[in-house]
């Protein structure tokens, strides 16, 4: 599948994270990234470097007081203090409720919780150029598909993008790269575009991104919001709301689900997208859905990666993949493309 790879992605590389109370060596790391890239490669697809500038779009899905901090937040960081180059800043205060998020305080601690939904998505020297490249990897792979170079393109990118909103990083995220595709198809002339999110951490980011928005389709099939992260959305009634309402669809398992009930809740996915008539899709393409992958609790084998494809090649859309979880290492690369191959060997 004709791919476009940010390469500027090792330049994110989080030194820990913390997982059940536990400072942990980061799940969500560059070699995710490379793993891909060089079983793509192997396999024989056409791999580009994106020589596109998302800026324009970053600025339709997100804010702009959110963007401007992320630019230059390493920058602010190391400016309080020589030793802070060394560190890598998590944010520990949050306006929860009763506080007031309308405001931008000038402290940067308070800045940093102003803008993160949890302590998931540390920022590092090269955190803006990773994501700022993610973005136009994602970018260059919508207008691809938009100009029918190709029927589908995959954007190989981290960090992963579906739990960044318009003003918010957290979850590994900061950008939402599913958001920069959707919003680029519309762009170049696309009515209607349906995203389809099969990580199976619920895409908090792009829902609330498009929640109030007909144009945009959201649906998700991911782990029941009650155990799973990202807690706080992806629930059933969920269905968008004012311009929105009805375009909105969340189909939450609960962990531990068997395949046969993930496919039936692909299925479900799938007429309803169908029913929405989109002129294209986009794939959050999460591979921690995977029986192997440690921090979830699904139980697809490596041979359903290639059903998915397949299922999904013949809603007969042009679709863009954007890479998002996957923690599993020995897997991680092959179950990414059994999809692409699935998808593109069922077009043929
Ligand atoms: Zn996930």
């Amino acid at each position: 599948m004709l791919t476009y790879f940010n390469q500027a992605h090792v330049l994110h590389a989080a030194p820990y994270e913390y997982f059940r109370g536990d400072k942990v060596v980061a799940f969500e790391k560059p070699e995710r990234a490379d793993w891909v890239a060089s079983r793509l490669r192997e396999r024989g697809h056409v791999i580009h470097s994106p020589d596109v500038d998302a800026l324009q779009v970053m600025g339709q899905v997100h804010s702009e007081r959110y963007l401007r901090f992320l630019f230059t937040a390493w920058q602010q960081w190391t400016a309080l203090a020589p030793g802070n180059a060394e560190l890598a800043p998590f944010p520990s205060v949050w306006p929860v409720r009763t506080l007031r998020d309308d405001l931008e305080p000038d402290n940067f601690t308070a800045k940093l919780g102003l803008y993160s939904m949890d302590n998931g998505a540390p920022i590092l020297a090269g955190t803006w150029q990773a994501v700022k490249g993610g973005a136009d990897a994602t970018h260059a792979a919508a207008l691809a598909v938009a100009h029918c170079k190709a029927p589908s393109a995959f954007a190989l990118t981290r960090p992963p993008g579906h739990h960044a909103g318009a003003d918010f990083m957290g979850g590994y995220c900061f950008v939402n790269n599913a958001a920069v595709a959707a919003q680029t198809l519309l762009n170049e002339g696309a009515q209607r575009v349906a995203i389809l999110d099969v990580d199976y951490h619920h895409g908090n980011g792009t829902q609330s991104i498009f929640y109030e928005r007909s144009d945009v389709l959201f649906v998700s099939i991911h782990g029941d919001p009650l155990t799973e992260y990202p807690f706080y959305l992806g629930h059933v009634e969920e269905t968008g709301q004012g311009e929105g309402a009805g375009f909105n669809v969340n189909l939450p398992l609960p962990a531990g689900a068997s395949v046969e009930d993930w496919f039936a809740a692909l299925d479900h996915a799938l007429a309803r997208i169908s029913a929405y008539a989109p002129d294209a899709l986009v794939v959050s393409l999460g591979l921690d859905t995977f029986a192997g992958d440690p921090i979830s609790k699904f139980a697809l084998q490596p041979d359903d990666f290639s059903i998915l494809g397949r299922r999904l090649a013949k809603t007969e859309r042009s679709s863009v993949f954007v890479f998002e979880g996957g923690y599993a290492c020995v897997h991680l690369a092959s179950n990414t493309v059994n999809v692409l191959e699935g998808f593109e060997l069922t077009l043929l």
